[in-house]
């Protein structure tokens, strides 16, 4: 079986989170799946990049804008791969531009236009657990775009269509899709199923759970996305279609 699990900066936040997404990917890989992992930047990482960029100017090249902030889930992926080498299992990070992962030229909120499998094929065949950047990719000129705000479960989405995964799961930082934000609300209840449309309804709403391009290249490609806690088992919410 072939998963792809994409975790948010909440997730990977620190040391001590990092190790255990390591530990939680490793199991999968023991238990005999193929795994890719997605990453975002740590904590709040992206936004202290775009207060860097302020320091220094106060109209910033879109183009020098995505090199800086894309550097965010190159630093994860790497600090996650190694965390798994600590564990003792072969893991290796790619960047968005290693896995050919090709955008348009629309610099903070780019869309993906193709990606190529070889190198993660590659990768996965060595035994090895692949751990993607996310949010990340290049341009047909060779230029770093970032895919918007939020735009990491989009790489991930991509991927699992790619590979054709048989699992993609959205590891994060709430249980799963509620009809309202849960952190703001305590009494939200959380969705068992929900279909394609009603969660594009709710991104347009602001629920930033999950990226709203995310949600149409599931649709499009007819992935079922898997929303869950990144450190409990309690079950999440499928995204799919409803019968
Ligand atoms: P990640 O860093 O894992 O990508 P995000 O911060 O992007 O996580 O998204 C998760 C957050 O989305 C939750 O912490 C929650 O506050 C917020 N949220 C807003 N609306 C909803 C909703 N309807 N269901 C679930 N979470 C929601
Ligand atoms: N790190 C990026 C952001 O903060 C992308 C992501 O988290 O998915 O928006
Ligand atoms: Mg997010």
């Amino acid at each position: 079986m072939l998963t792809v699990q994409k975790y948010g900066g909440t997730s990977v936040a620190d040391a001590e989170k990092i190790r255990k997404v390591a530990a939680g990917l490793v199991r999968a890989a023991q238990n005999g799946d193929q795994v890719v992992a997605v990453v975002s930047a740590q904590g709040d990482l992206t936004d202290r990049l775009l207060e860097k960029i302020r320091s220094v100017t106060d109209a910033p090249s879109p183009r020098e804008s995505d090199a800086c902030i894309s550097a965010g889930e190159q630093i994860s992926a790497a600090l996650v791969a190694m965390a798994i080498e600590e564990l003792g299992y072969p893991a290796v990070s790619l960047t968005g531009w290693q896995i050919g992962l090709m955008t348009d030229g629309t610099y903070g909120k780019a869309r993906i236009r193709a990606l190529q499998n070889w190198r993660i094929q590659q990768e996965l065949n060595k035994g090895k657990i692949v751990v993607v950047a996310g949010f990340q990719g290049i341009d047909l000129s060779g230029n770093i775009t970032t895919l918007g705000r939020g735009g990491s479960d989009s790489t991930a989405v991509a991927l699992a269509a790619m590979l054709k995964a048989d699992r993609c799961v959205i590891c994060t930082d709430v249980a799963g899709v509620y009809d309202r934000d849960p952190r703001k609300f305590p009494d939200a209840v959380k969705y068992e199923r929900i279909g394609y449309e009603d969660m594009l309804k709710l991104c347009r709403e602001g629920a930033q759970v999950l990226h709203d391009r995310c949600v149409e290249l599931a649709q499009e490609y007819q992935i079922a996305v898997e929303v869950r806690s990144a450190f409990s088992d309690e079950a999440g919410t499928m995204v799919g279609n409803l019968e």
